[in-house]
């Protein structure tokens, strides 16, 4: 059974753009798809982002234990499915889930192997900044995520490594380092 790597950062902190980087130059390790009852963003892609499903559909998969971990964020779910992380595992597949820290908490419990790395922004005021300039969402929209990356800064302190964002190139090689020193 190989290792799962969980990914946490507040929005905005730049985890997309890290992850993205990483797994281009790590092809062996793959991103886990999650399901979400939040709406599609321009260029996303059902499948390939999220699987878009309903509230009704996601608290049935709730109540029928179809999530190794789930959280609600920002006023809407978002889940794992155990059999996205079984298919993984079975295949033999190094999986990385970028999911907020309620659930990286959640997985940590279940499976304390796995390695929780958490990406901070260098400020806070800085990604006040970067999440304001971030044109995809309304304002309302907006104040709802800054008030989570206090709570999400708070969880960190359970996380096992914190990468800080100042550099993006930077951060890749240490989330590098860090994936390759717990390989197995
Ligand atoms: P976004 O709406 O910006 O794509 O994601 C919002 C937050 O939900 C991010 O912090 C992201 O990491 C987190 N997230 C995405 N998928 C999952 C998931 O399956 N489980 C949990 N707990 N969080 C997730």
């Amino acid at each position: 059974m190989k290792r799962l790597y969980v990914i946490s950062g507040s929005s905005g902190v730049g985890k997309g753009t890290i992850i993205k980087e990483f797994l281009k130059r790590n092809p062996k390790y793959k991103l886990s798809v999650s399901s979400t009852t939040r709406k599609k963003r321009p260029g996303e892609k059902e499948g390939e982002n999220y699987y878009y499903i309903s509230k009704e559909e996601f608290e049935t998969g709730i109540t029928n234990g179809e999530f190794i971990e789930w959280a609600e964020f920002s006023g809407n779910y978002y889940g794992t499915r155990k059999s996205t992380i079984e298919d993984a595992l079975s295949r033999g597949e190094n999986l990385i889930l970028e999911i907020e820290t309620q659930g990286g908490q959640q997985i940590k419990k279940l499976l304390p192997d796995s390695v929780l790395i958490f990406i901070a922004p260098p400020s806070f005021e800085e990604l006040k900044k970067r999440l304001e300039g971030r044109k995809t969402e309304d304002e309302a929209t907006i104040q709802k995520r800054l008030s989570q990356v206090e709570r999400e800064k708070e969880s960190s302190k359970e996380y096992d490594y914190i990468v800080v964002n100042d550099e993006i190139e930077k951060a890749v090689k240490r989330i590098e380092e860090i994936i390759s020193q717990s390989a197995i």
